[in-house]
């Protein structure tokens, strides 16, 4: 794992990005890609000989760190045997992978339709739930981020949707809870519980409940900043779609697969939708994967009428075989068990440690390995260290603070005034010491902007 040296290899890398690869989310000639010469575990370096601890798990993904001899063993063992096969047709990998998450999803959540990611198995997920309500609307929390495809994006909250927002008629924002930012009406977490549950009911009611298909959440908010439900608001979620014939999704594209130190992250709080989306933990990233968990009574409505739809790379072997690898690895090394243990005993308290020693942290939110650090230029105020939806100029402190964290050898996750803290699930302690140390001091350059 020790890293070469090769800066002319990188510099061919970086300039054949440079020339040829358009970039997600970025303005192409204002970004500076990482040119990466290798990973292992929860490290990755780069050809100038930097080696980096990844504590963003790429894009929260690599639940069991990068180059997992097995799974790197099971995708070769795969490719030899039976490298692709059409989806209409049952194959081993295929049959394996959907049995082994069957089996650790919720409730009566037992038939699995496989995507190549998150974002298709949400759109797939709202079509499955339109067409067994015959209702159009769907409901989603503003804080979110459930994809970059064109439903998907329409149901995320967060300011990507602007450009992209086709005002797509059918879907409808409400504000799920948020105690730290929503304190002028709500004082405790039970409060704020009552208040969201109001607010999603009103919601239902001017909307009409009979043109509702589905309300969709994520079970912890990720990318919008993590941020745990308070106990009681999914189970009254459950109940008001109960209530009102209205598929209750779970998003656990990033929650699922360990990352809550949990299975799934539903478990935590004993609520079983109808249906589940999930992706990235399923097979560490290791090959693009995602799909649905569909319980019974939405099975059945396909049982004699045709599911339309379909992807060409549905359950694709090599991703399959990749995530049956993953899910026994997770298994034998007790990976989930692993997260929900370093969390509680090595994240938690240094994190909260790092909250009253840092006037930047305002608050400190997350289970498992996926915590959230909101960053604040006043403590009593709140304001958020960058504008909401910060670019350029604004961002210039979490440029900073990035910029420190990484000088000290750990990738920070950034997303407008946050900092998420979710390494690997099975990272070990000495690592986190070592990742929340580097934190520690790219926090004092945070300090430096608070008044
Ligand atoms: N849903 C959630 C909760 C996510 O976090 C993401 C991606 O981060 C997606 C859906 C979209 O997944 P993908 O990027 O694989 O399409």
């Amino acid at each position: 794992m020790t890293p070469q040296t090769d800066p002319q290899a990188g510099a061919a890398v970086k300039a054949a990005d440079r020339a040829h690869v358009f970039h997600s989310w970025s303005a192409q000639e204002l970004i500076d890609p990482l040119a990466v010469a290798g990973a292992e575990g929860s490290y990755f370096w780069d050809f100038d000989g930097n080696r980096y601890l990844d504590f963003t798990s790429g894009l929260v993904f690599t639940n069991i760190g990068y180059q997992h001899p097995k799974v790197v063993a099971a995708i070769q063992e795969q490719a030899a045997s039976m490298t692709t096969f059409a989806p209409a047709f049952a194959v081993e990998a295929r049959s394996e992978a959907a049995r082994l998450i069957a089996e650790r999803t919720p409730g009566d959540l037992d038939k699995i339709f496989f995507t190549n990611g998150g974002a298709d198995a949400v759109e797939h997920a709202l079509r499955m739930a339109r067409i067994h309500t015959g209702r159009p609307k769907v409901l989603s929390a503003y804080r979110s981020y459930h994809g970059g495809t064109q439903q998907a994006i329409n149901l995320t909250g967060d300011p990507r949707r602007w450009a992209s927002d086709s005002g797509a008629a059918g879907v409808v924002h409400f504000w799920a809870p948020f105690l730290y930012r929503s304190r002028f009406y709500a004082e405790t977490e039970q409060q704020e519980c009552e208040r969201a549950l109001e607010h999603l009911e009103t919601t239902i009611a001017f909307e009409g409940p009979g043109t509702i298909a589905a309300i969709i959440l994520e079970t912890v908010p990720g990318t919008a900043g993590i941020m745990v439900p308070p106990p009681g608001y999914l189970a009254g979620v459950r109940e008001l779609c109960d209530k009102y014939g209205i598929v209750f999704i779970l998003d656990e594209v990033m929650a699922g697969f360990g990352r809550t130190g949990r299975w799934f992250a539903a478990d935590l709080f004993d609520v079983v939708p109808d249906l589940m989306t999930f992706a990235k933990g399923v097979n560490s990233g290791y090959v693009p994967l995602g799909g649905v968990a569909i319980s019974g009574r939405i099975a059945e409505t396909f049982g004699k009428r045709a599911y339309p739809g379909g992807l060409t790379y549905s359950g694709h072997p090599l991703a399959c075989a990749a995530a049956v690898a993953t899910i026994n690895v997770m298994a034998e090394e007790s990976v989930v068990e692993n997260a929900a243990e370093l969390g509680a005993s090595v994240v938690e308290p240094a994190l909260r440690r790092l909250a009253e020693r840092h006037p930047s942290v305002g608050e400190v939110r997350g289970v498992g390995m996926f915590w959230a650090l909101e960053l604040v230029r006043n403590k009593d105020t709140r304001e958020p260290l960058v504008p909401y939806n910060a670019a350029g100029e604004a961002a210039a402190p979490m440029a900073a603070f990035a910029a420190a964290a990484k000088a000290n050898g750990v990738w920070p996750f950034v997303n407008m005034n946050r900092t998420h803290v979710v390494p690997p699930c099975n990272v070990t302690e000495a690592e986190l010491k070592e990742g929340l140390a580097a934190l520690d001091a790219a926090l004092s350059v945070a300090d430096e902007y608070t008044e």
